[in-house]
Formats: C-alpha cells, structure tokens, sequence
C-alpha cells in the first residue's frame, strides 16, 4: 500500500513539476542569442503585435525544450535551425490559447530536400512532392522537414510558400484523428459554414486546373482538402491581402480558426 502511495506521490510530484517547468518558459522572454536568430531568419517575428510577439517567445522556449530534433544525413543541429524551425510552427498556435503540438515529439531534419524512405506507407504520411521531399507530416508522428527550404521559407515571407507552415497545418489538421481538412474547431466557428466555404474553394482550385487557368492559390492545394487546407494555411500566412481579394470567406474562415488577422500585420 505504501509503496503505491509513494509511487502516486512521486508521479504527482513529476506533473506538478513539469507544469511549473512549462509555465516558466512560457512566460519566460526568449534568451538572447534566440532572439537574435528569430529577428534575422524569421522577419515576420518582427511584424507582429508585441502581445504576440512575446506568446511566440514563449511557445518557441517550450518547443525547443519538449520536441526533439534530429539532423539526418550528417546535419548537426544547431541553434539557428532549432529556433527558426520553432518560431515558423508555433506562429500557428500563438493565438490559440491551450492548443498545443500534442503527439509531436520529433522534428527529423535534412539538410536539403530529402528522398522518403516512406513512399510504401502513403497511406498515413503526408509529404510534399513525390519522389524528392521538402516535408513531410506524420499523423501522431513526427515532422520531417529539408533545412533550406525551412530557411527559405522563413526568410521569403510573402511568397506563399513555407514548408514549415504546410507541414504544422498537417499537424493541426491531425488532431482529430483523421487527416482531411477539417481540423479540430473551437466552439465559436461554425462547423457547417467551414465546410461549405472550403468545399467551394476545393471545386474552384480543382476546377481551374482542369480548365487551364492560371490559379491563385499552389496547384498542389488540389491533390485533396488536406492538402488544400495546408497550403490556403501558408497563403493565409505569407499573402494575406492577396488571399482577401481572391476569396474574402476563405480568409475568414482561417483568421477565425487561427484567431489571428495577418493583414493587419504588413
Ligand atoms: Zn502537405
């Protein structure tokens, strides 16, 4: 009996601690020498509200500090790939109070764009490009990511692409269990007008490719509502006034969802 009640102590003991741990690096101002990385290699950082400036700071000390990175292909992992990697993912999250990369534990990261060694189980993975790979998100797995493009990504913020955006859009979209475009809604949004609003969307992208159209939004949107909720994400991010001229519900949609108004940044 003693030895469960000890066993029960110690384990409180150890969530007590690490919800006190994590409270302290959320609240904590980012170190220094990571402030100097973001502000360089993340120029959006710089653009944001200081309210969220100073959420990001601390979702990035507790990313760094809970999520493993491993280099592949001989890349040593450093500061400058740990945070940048960090402050593009939880840009995702910062409004979003209590939302959180639950089943990452991983980020696996390739000095360039990589060969999956995953094609036979595509099944389960969501990767970018078919034989060659700059990401790839794995449900209740972990995120592989190509460091130049990751870097290019962060550092070219108004292209519409961003491979770190993409992949923790994945992520989210995950955390219902099935992968399909519908991620998990907060109370206040309304289920039916998400999916209506991005049903249309999906038809329109879809319908002109068909057509020959020359398309706003990347082709790569069109391959399924997975896909396309990841990359409206990173068009939501990177184009924002652009995104609000092309479709005005779909900007909407997403800025309710992530609680967030990019237009407002730039
Ligand atoms: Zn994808």
């Amino acid at each position: 009996m003693s030895l469960v009640i000890g066993a029960g102590l110690f384990i409180g003991g150890r969530w007590a601690y690490e919800r006190r741990r994590r409270e302290e690096l959320l609240n904590a101002p980012l170190q220094p020498a990571h402030k100097k990385i973001v502000r360089a290699r993340v120029p959006v950082y710089n653009r944001l509200p200081l309210d969220l400036r100073k959420r990001l700071d601390g979702l990035i000390n507790r990313f760094i500090d809970e999520v493993k990175f491993h280099g592949q292909e001989g890349l040593e992992i450093t500061d400058d790939i740990r945070v940048t990697i960090a402050a593009q993912a939880c840009l995702l999250i910062v409004n979003k109070e209590n939302r959180w990369f639950k089943s990452l534990k991983t980020v696996f990261v390739y000095p360039a764009a990589f060969k999956s060694k995953l094609q036979k189980v595509d099944g389960h993975v969501h990767s970018e490009r078919a034989a060659v790979r700059t990401g790839e998100s794995w449900a209740r797995g972990p995120v592989i990511l190509a460091w130049d493009h990751a870097a290019y990504g962060a550092f070219a913020p108004h292209d519409g692409e961003n491979v770190v955006i993409h992949e923790f859009a994945h992520q989210l979209d995950e955390q219902t269990g099935v992968t399909d475009g519908s991620p998990l809604l907060d109370t206040d949004q309304s289920a039916s007008q998400w999916a209506r609003v991005f049903r249309q969307a999906f038809a329109q992208l879809r319908d002109d490719l068909s057509a020959g159209r020359e398309t706003f939004l990347n082709p790569y949107g069109a391959t399924n509502p997975a896909e396309f909720f990841a990359v409206a994400t990173e068009t939501f991010f990177e184009q924002p006034h652009d995104l609000q001229a092309y479709n005005r519900d779909l900007y909407d949609q997403l800025s309710r969802y992530y609680r967030l108004d990019p237009a407002d940044w730039f």
